[in-house]
């Protein structure tokens, strides 16, 4: 049994948001933080509509919603975070910004507090070397898109990360829901790492047989029977956290070919098309 009450979430973007959903909507006050306060102001406009549309569709009692929307906090400074029981963090996929903000929460938070890291593709063992205070604290937990929806959360088991730590981990998982799976400290864990071949050969597919995303995307889901295609995919996901992923994976793989980079991706990311939190991306939205 775990005793968390408070749950830290540090970034307020697209898993940051379902994330803080999640754990507001299951009885924990969560505090949320992010370096931009207008996507602290829009995560929590966007939290609370959906609350709303919950209530509506008969989903949440009166009683839930309140306390719901009640359990959500905006943390103006990291330094809020410092009495919560777990800090989950889902900034971008950096790896310096995290170590930095790792040795950062290794200063303000209690040696009890749990650290668990929402990264698709980075180490946990190297995450955790930014902590020197208890690194057994240090934990992936890897939940999927949008994360107050999906069950699957993949929690990572670092070189340093204690048993507590993963007990715990496991617990507050069911407590919000979800579906805990281990996964070994492998680039990309388990599904980020096969799904690379589903975005990446589509890109390829997409750049070699002039093909269009809607061409494509359309085949995979009628015929190939998926649930989304990997254009409305990569939409979802953000072009510029799918192309940092591919990134990672690449590099942690010794530059292996069949997890290169796609110049379309690229483009898109310094063209500013980044998917749906940009309004465009391989679609408009
Ligand atoms: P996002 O770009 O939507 O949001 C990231 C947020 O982090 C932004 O609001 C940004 O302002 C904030 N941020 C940046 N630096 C910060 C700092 N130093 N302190 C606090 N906040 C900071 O990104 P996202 O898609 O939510 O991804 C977040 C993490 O979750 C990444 O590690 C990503 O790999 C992982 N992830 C993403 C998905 C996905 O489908 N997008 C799925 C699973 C995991």
């Amino acid at each position: 049994m775990t005793g968390i009450k408070n749950i830290g979430v540090i970034g307020a973007g697209t898993m940051g948001s379902g994330i803080a959903t999640a754990s507001a909507a299951s009885g924990f006050k969560t505090l949320l933080f992010d370096i931009y306060p207008q996507a602290l102001d829009k995560a929590k406009g966007s939290i609370l509509k959906g609350f709303d549309k919950l209530l509506e569709k008969g989903k949440f009692d009166a009683a839930k919603h309140k306390a719901s929307g009640e359990n959500l906090v905006i943390a103006n400074s990291l330094e809020e975070l410092k009495d919560c029981d777990i800090i989950i963090e889902a900034a971008i996929e950096d790896i310096n910004l995290k170590k930095e903000l790792y040795s950062k929460l290794d200063e303000i938070s209690k040696p009890e507090t749990i650290l668990a890291t929402n990264t698709s593709s980075f180490s946990i063992t190297s995450i955790s070397t930014a902590v020197k205070n208890e690194p057994g604290r240090v934990i992936g937990m890897h939940f999927f898109n949008p994360a107050n929806i999906m069950k699957l959360v993949e929690v990572i088991k670092g070189s340093f990360t204690s048993e507590k730590t993963v007990d715990s981990v496991v617990d507050l998982c069911k407590k919000l829901g979800k579906v805990p799976v281990l996964c070994g400290d492998t680039p990309a864990f388990i599904v980020n790492r096969v799904a690379r071949a589903f975005y990446g050969e589509s890109l390829k597919i997409m750049g070699e047989e002039n093909k269009d995303a809607k061409f494509i995307d359309e085949i995979m889901k009628e015929e190939g029977g998926f649930a989304m295609g990997p254009f409305e995919l990569m939409d979802l996901i953000g072009i510029d956290i799918n192309l940092s992923v591919t990134k990672s994976v690449y590099e942690a793989f010794f530059y292996d070919q069949k997890y290169k980079p796609s110049p379309i991706q690229q483009k898109m990311v310094d063209s500013g098309l980044l998917g749906r939190k940009t309004k465009q991306g391989f679609y408009k939205y």
